[in-house]
């Protein structure tokens, strides 16, 4: 899938669940996005003769870093992610605000934390790398951080261009969508969506990227201000009032038990 001129993003799928996502430009380098697991990298790699530059972490959950010693040392790649150094290999540490050329073009970084307090997101050229922060129709569950941080993190990406391409790193479309139809049941792009990701499920293509504008009309944890899911909670007895970090927690903590 191409997301400007000079940049091409596919997904190499790993584990059950996982996109690792792979960027490449006309002269054959590549990056890769969280590789949990090196071998479908290196079959890649060499499937595309492409030679790897660069791995970008969002954070440190296993699943995201698992492959990231044993390919910078068949690579010789250097490694960028966040300020944690629980993660072994980085070679350049990112914060907020920082921007970082990869494969010749400018991303910038966002700290995202919530899922994990070291989570980053890597944004530019029309494509949203979040990691586990925003999925298509969800969002990460809070394990360190809490929810208001959490909120205030996809609060950044929900401010970001609408036609942005957003690459989380699972396919949990339509489990997501599932709890989110309970959570907004009255939503008609909401119901197409849930068709349209069926479809390719069906077809064993991957719901992930999806668009920025679809994330906002149709998934709950970036629509805390909607009065239809903020009745929706109240009628399920999982918040009272509209204070929007209030509304946010009643919408995760609900998803955690749904
Ligand atoms: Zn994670």
């Amino acid at each position: 899938m191409s997301t400007s001129p000079n940049l091409s993003v596919s997904a190499i799928p790993a584990f059950n669940d996982n996109y690792i996502w792979c960027l490449t430009v006309a002269d054959g380098r590549a990056a890769v996005v969280d590789p949990g697991d090196p071998a479908p990298v290196l079959d890649a790699l060499q499937a595309q003769s492409l030679t790897l530059d660069t791995i970008m972490i969002t954070h440190h959950h296993g699943d995201h870093t698992g492959g990231l010693v044993a390919l910078k040392e068949a690579t010789g790649c250097r490694v960028v992610g966040p300020d944690n150094s629980a993660i072994k290999g980085i070679d350049t540490v990112l914060s907020d605000g920082d921007s970082i050329d990869i494969l010749g073009l400018s991303f910038s970084v966002l700290e995202v934390p919530g899922h994990t307090l070291d989570h980053i997101a890597y944004w530019g050229h029309g494509a949203l790398f979040c990691g586990d922060t925003l999925f298509a129709g969800g969002c990460g569950r809070v394990f360190e951080g809490t929810f208001p941080m959490m909120r205030a993190s996809l609060a950044k990406l929900r401010a970001l261009p609408s036609d942005t391409a957003v690459y989380c790193a699972h396919e949990y479309t339509l489990a997501n969508l599932r709890f989110a139809q309970a959570a907004d049941p009255e939503n008609t792009d909401l119901a197409k969506r849930v068709v349209h990701c069926q479809r390719l499920r069906e077809q064993d293509i991957p719901t992930v990227p999806s668009r920025l504008v679809d994330e906002l009309q149709t998934n709950p944890f970036l629509r805390w201000d909607d009065s239809a899911v903020i009745a929706q909670l109240a009628q399920h007895n999982r918040v009272t009032g509209s204070q929007p970090d209030d509304v946010f927690a009643g919408l995760r903590t609900w998803k955690d038990n749904f």
